[in-house]
């Protein structure tokens, strides 16, 4: 009997134990994915007001089902969590920011990628747009010139489970010769002008967006085609606000 009780009371016990540690954290998701739910929302109605020259006036699911998943509170620091949702870019250290969730969006659906796709993002940041990225190609590449960001960005994306994604510490004007060519390439810091080395490893009938223009202005970003027999069309297609591209090229 006595043993009885002290089982009965041990488990007990362990269901408070339980309740007491993994409830914040159970909490806290539930948070973060009504905020998601949310910031989702905006964008959609944001995409429908139609920006610029932005012809598509819907996301494709499986776009909004990659935005769904990625945790983007776990790429902000930690004060910050709290707004890692709205709709705005944010500082993430070294003078740098992670894009605002819309621009992601809207870069991520004009990019058109499928599971078979292989992507270069030139300008890593906290990891955020490469990871909504692999949640729909085959292999994902990104390069950041920053060393600690990149080294960060390698250590959150490994914790959050992300095996489809190749990182580097380098200046990505040059592209990445060694896995060339790219179904699609998207570059998220302002250059002032598209680097010839990105066109060159551009796979016939693939895309690349690009932010273009002075880094003291808007500029406005380049949706570059290259056509299967290797002809290049560029279309202007939205005023943005990007950091600039640097580096000694
Ligand atoms: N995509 C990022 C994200 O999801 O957090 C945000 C990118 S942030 C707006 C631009 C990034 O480009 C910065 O981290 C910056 O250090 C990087 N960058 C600037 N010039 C670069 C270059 N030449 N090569 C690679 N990265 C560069």
């Amino acid at each position: 009997m006595n043993q009885f009780i002290s089982r009965q009371l041990f488990i007990l016990w362990m269901a408070f134990l339980f309740a007491v540690i993994a409830s914040p954290k159970i909490h806290a998701e539930d948070f973060y994915a009504a905020k998601r739910t949310q910031m989702i929302k905006t964008i959609e109605a944001d995409v429908r007001i139609g920006y610029g020259n932005l012809a598509q006036k819907d996301l494709d699911e499986n776009v909004i089902n990659a935005l769904n998943t990625v945790p983007r509170h776990e790429f902000v620091p930690k004060k910050l969590q709290q707004s890692a949702y709205d709709n705005r870019p944010l500082p993430i250290g070294y003078g740098q920011t992670i894009s605002q969730p819309y621009i992601v969006a809207v870069m991520t659906n004009l990019l058109h990628v499928g599971k078979n796709d292989k992507v270069l993002e030139i300008g890593t940041g906290s990891g955020y747009q490469i990871a909504v990225l692999a949640e729909l190609v085959d292999k994902a590449y990104s390069i950041e010139i920053i060393e600690p960001l990149g080294k960060e960005a390698e250590a959150r994306l490994q914790r959050l489970g992300y095996d489809n994604i190749v990182l580097k510490i380098g200046d990505g004007y040059y592209g990445w010769k060694e896995h060339a060519p790219f179904d699609a390439i998207i570059v998220t810091a302002a250059a002032s002008h598209i680097p010839p080395p990105l066109i060159k490893q551009l796979k016939p009938g693939g895309r690349m967006l690009i932010p273009v223009g002075s880094r003291f202005m808007v500029q406005e970003l380049l949706l570059v085609e290259k056509s299967e027999e290797g002809k290049i069309s560029t279309q202007q297609l939205l005023p943005v606000a990007f950091v600039p591209l640097t580096g000694k090229h």
